[in-house]
């Protein structure tokens, strides 16, 4: 992936590209790697970088979703585990089967967690990734040492997949790329060029030069997820809101706190989520939350009071209480949730996607979860292809294997960290990585690791990117200072 090769690209075509997604999160990526691989021309534009918005700040899981599950919504819950099983022999690499414990301090909820999951391992169906089973007590605190003992009356056991989603997302783009795609980051798509009634086409800015460039497509995908009535309003100003927003939140902790394979899964909060405790390269995330917000942020900050909420209730389960001075880095997604009605609770409101066509042809897809990615990108380029007349192709990702990331060996950056100088020159050569917050938020998972960490070895990261991308010493004093206005945001600050 070599972005002046792209933009090079995009200036030299003369046809139109068969299909434009706008949105470089799951959903986008998701959708260029599906035009791509059954070979249509497609053309991919991100405003900011590659998974900046929601799909950096998941809970990381490959799921079903047990709370879908109480919720009744067995369609959603049948699709995701299908999905899973799909990721999970798609990109082993970085897609993994992770065991979970529900912790229980009652009978009765053993029995009820008990029967759950083994309705949740019947409608995996042929993509079961284990059996759930019902601990003793001993056998949960064996797997689970750091639980809270008194009450314990044993727990159930059962498994979803875990993974890194930029991870992944870097590598669904690479993948995409080698099937022709051609994608762009910091490229912001403003209008849309009409013939008649119906879009023709897409300005957009590469926001780092202020250039504008316009392109001819056949169809239009808007995967802006979050912010996706902001672009409908650009091919119709009088487009009706569709997403409401959620806030949901994480804090990451030493692994000390969960030295163990498993994960927790607390079944019941008081806000009526589930929160998870999870193992996460050699930290443990723990969330989420779900917090009703009125708008959409890039950057979102996780809440007081939700960190005050995810530290109250994960210290009811685990020995070790931890506090706001244990909090490595926190951080907040915002989800877009599909409504056409104001509600006040988001915590009932359907995780399922939906496809909008507007009048002018543009199609928006949102909604849903990073585990249904897959599905979403095949609806939304089967709707491209008959919407613009482009030549009928079968879908082919359910079998198509993500390109994998090979790191190479090399000098640590920081010795609590597995990443390398390396890592830096490879995601700037080959992955796109344009500014220090590519690197160390999404290249690597610095920031959300340990924020203070990742501001340490910020200026380093950066003098190797001004050797790579040709800049001088103004470029890294201003990525610095931005780096570490953005990384403060990250902190939990003990109030
Ligand atoms: C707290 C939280 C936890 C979650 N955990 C999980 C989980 O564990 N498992 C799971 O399966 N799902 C999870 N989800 C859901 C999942 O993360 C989202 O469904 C998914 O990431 C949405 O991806 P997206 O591509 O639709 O949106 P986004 O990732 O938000 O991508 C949209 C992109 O569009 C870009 N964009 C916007 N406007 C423009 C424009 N004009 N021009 C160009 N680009 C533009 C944005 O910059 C952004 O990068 C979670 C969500 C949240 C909020």
């Amino acid at each position: 992936m070599n972005r002046d090769e792209n933009i090079t690209r995009i200036r030299e075509r003369t046809e139109p590209w068969d299909i434009v997604v706008i949105g470089g999160g799951a959903t986008g990526v998701g959708c260029a790697l599906d035009a791509a691989s059954r070979g249509y021309d497609v053309l991919l534009l991100e405003q900011h970088d590659f998974g900046k918005g929601t799909s950096s700040r998941s809970t990381k899981l490959i799921h079903g979703g047990v709370r879908y599950l109480r919720q009744a919504n067995i369609s959603l819950v049948r699709e995701a585990l299908k999905e899973r099983g799909i990721l999970l022999r798609n990109a082993p690499h970085v897609v993994h089967t992770q065991e979970f414990i529900v912790p229980c301090y009652g009978w009765l909820e053993k029995a009820f967690y008990g029967l759950g999951l083994k309705i949740y391992d019947l409608l995996a169906g042929r993509y079961s990734i284990g059996k759930s089973r019902i601990l003793s007590p001993e056998e949960t605190l064996e797997r689970l040492p750091p639980l809270r003992t008194q009450g314990l009356v044993g727990g159930v056991l059962y498994h979803d997949g875990q993974f890194d989603d930029t991870r992944l997302l870097i590598d669904m783009a690479q993948t995409a790329s080698s099937n022709s795609a051609c994608l762009v980051n910091y490229a912001r798509a403003r209008s849309f060029i009409r013939d008649a009634e119906k879009i023709a086409g897409v300005e957009f800015e590469d926001t780092e030069t202020g250039v504008l460039h316009t392109v001819a497509a056949n169809a239009v995908i808007n995967a802006t997820g979050a912010l996706c009535d902001a672009v409908r309003q650009l091919s119709d100003s009088s487009a009706k809101p569709v997403v409401t927003f959620a806030q949901g939140s994480h804090i990451v902790l030493d692994r000390s706190f969960l030295p163990s394979n498993a994960a927790v899964m607390i079944p019941k909060t008081s806000d009526g989520r589930v929160l998870f405790c999870i193992p996460w390269h050699e930290h443990v995330l723990v969330g989420t939350t779900d917090t009703p917000v009125d708008s959409a942020s890039l950057e979102p900050e996780a809440l007081d009071a939700e960190i005050e909420f995810i530290l109250e209730t994960a210290g009811e389960y685990l020995t070790t209480k931890p506090t706001r001075a244990d909090i490595r880095s926190a951080f907040a997604g915002i989800r877009p949730l599909v409504s056409r009605s104001d509600v006040s609770n988001t915590a009932s409101l359907s995780r399922s996607h939906e496809m909008f066509v507007d009048a002018s042809g543009l199609i928006t897809i949102t909604g849903g979860k990073w585990t249904t990615y897959r599905r979403m990108a095949e609806e939304a380029v089967n709707k491209a292809a008959s919407t613009a007349g482009l030549r009928p192709v079968e879908c082919v990702t359910e079998t198509l294997t993500i390109t994998p990331h090979v790191a190479e060996p090399g000098e640590q950056l920081h010795p609590g960290f597995p990443y390398t100088v390396t890592n830096v020159v490879e995601a700037v050569r080959n992955e796109m990585a344009r500014t220090v917050e590519d690197v160390l938020a999404r290249r690597t998972r610095a920031l959300f690791l340990n924020a203070r960490v990742a501001i340490e070895i910020a200026p380093r990261v950066a003098k190797i990117m001004a050797v790579e991308l040709g800049k001088d010493e103004d470029w890294i004093a201003n990525q610095l200072t931005d780096f570490g206005d953005l990384a403060e945001r990250y902190f939990a600050r003990p109030t």
